[in-house]
């Protein structure tokens, strides 16, 4: 598979609000396009003509905003990350000292630990020559857990380059405009001149999405518009195509091409694209995207919202998208072997396996069910993805 690649930079200092930044229909011509507006504010850095490619970063730091499952306490295989943020570092680095009579004691806050929300919500920052980036893939459910979960993280919202969302889902979706407004706020209060977040999101934004259930359609609420992003601070950049970002330090997929024949998208996905065809079968996903870096002397760190399009056609998509001579490394995120029969774990841990990544990390919407059979056959690979994690790659 050749994917197309794009890149933009941001040019320094230019105000909000953004023009949109049209990337859907992106058709190869002779390997150069044009794809930006000249007088926008996020552009490519030559002019609209480019392709960039994904350069090979030194190290990834990944802090878990959001995830459904709260595990502080696991230890972590050895061989594997490093995750600073396990309950001994949380009990010795955050207790206060609280004097009782003539005895001191170190109290640890519980509100240290993070909350579990249904969704997910991964700050990934990469660190190429001493050059960070920082790109938020998904905020999560609610506004609530993810400002709360941040603020407990101490994130450092100025920090934050580019939020993508993996999919029109609104556990990916729901914290979004909150995210960009505490983010927007912290960089209008910083003392440097600093970009507004770029927001990177699918063109194809259906009015409500939802699923059937027992013979009957249920909605999702509405994710947020193209139109709140904006108000909320952010720069609206659409995109079907696949392009790297940040320096190149990330490549943010486009449509995830299928490899087989047991991952067929959302079972009962449907939506509504326009209030008056109502509700239509939607079960493809073409929306979902992927992201992934690759990190010196490891390979492809690959992460997933959902994987509705499937884990193995996203894992393959992305050693594809390199040629094929990069190996795959490690795939976080959402799996989505909750729902499905045991054959089709069986079936995805086995073509998993075959990609040979070294950790697996398993989260959201992934189910005991896979972690059981990775544990199984994969022995001291699964790092579970939990809610506050804050691994190093
Ligand atoms: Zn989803
Ligand atoms: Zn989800």
């Amino acid at each position: 598979m050749n994917l197309l690649v794009c890149r933009y930079a941001i040019r320094p200092g230019m105000p909000s609000p953004i023009l949109d930044l049209e990337v859907a229909n992106a058709v190869a011509d002779g390997n150069v396009y044009r794809l930006f507006p000249d007088n926008s504010d996020v552009l490519d850095k030559n002019n609209g003509m480019m392709m960039g490619s994904l350069v090979e970063v030194d190290e990834l730091e990944i802090t878990v905003i959001v995830d459904n499952e709260v595990d502080v306490m696991s230890a972590i295989s050895s061989g594997t990350v490093e995750d600073t943020r396990r309950f001994p570092d949380i009990a010795t680095g955050e207790s206060k000292v609280m004097q009782v009579g003539e005895l001191s004691l170190n109290v640890m806050p519980m509100e240290s630990i993070c909350c579990g929300a249904h969704g997910l919500s991964v700050l990934v920052t990469a660190n190429r020559g001493g050059i960070k980036r920082s790109l938020l893939f998904d905020t999560g459910p609610e506004e609530a857990v993810w400002a709360e979960n941040a603020k407990r993280l101490g994130i450092d919202f100025g920090s934050i380059d580019l939020i993508q969302l993996s999919h029109w889902h609104r556990d990916h979706s729901g914290g979004m405009l909150k995210a960009v407004q505490m983010i927007s706020k912290a960089k209008e209060s910083a003392s440097e001149s600093l970009s507004p977040v770029i927001v990177d999101l699918h063109p194809d934004r259906p009015e409500y999405r939802g699923f059937m259930i027992k013979g009957q359609p249920i909605s999702f609420p509405a994710d947020p518009s193209f139109a709140e992003v904006r108000a909320a601070g952010g720069a609206v950049m659409k995109s079907a195509a696949a392009h790297t970002v940040l320096d190149d330090m990330f490549l943010i997929s486009g449509f995830i091409e299928s490899s087989n024949d047991y991952e067929n998208g959302l079972r009962g996905g449907i939506r509504i694209s326009s209030i008056e065809k109502g509700w239509e079968k939607d079960e493809e996903m073409a929306d979902e995207r992927f992201l992934m870096c690759n990190v010196k002397g490891k390979g492809i760190v690959m992460f997933t919202g959902c994987s509705h399009r499937g884990v193995v056609n996203a894992s393959r998509n992305a050693v594809d998208s390199l040629g094929g001579s990069v190996p795959l490394y490690a795939v976080l995120g959402g799996y989505h072997l909750v729902g499905n029969t045991q054959l089709q774990v069986e079936e995805t841990i086995k073509d998993l396996k075959a990609l040979d990544p070294k950790i697996l990390l398993p989260g959201h919407c992934s189910g005991w069910r896979a972690k059981y059979e990775i544990e199984k056959q994969m022995p001291g690979r699964l790092v579970p993805c939990t809610v506050g994690s804050k691994i190093r790659i």
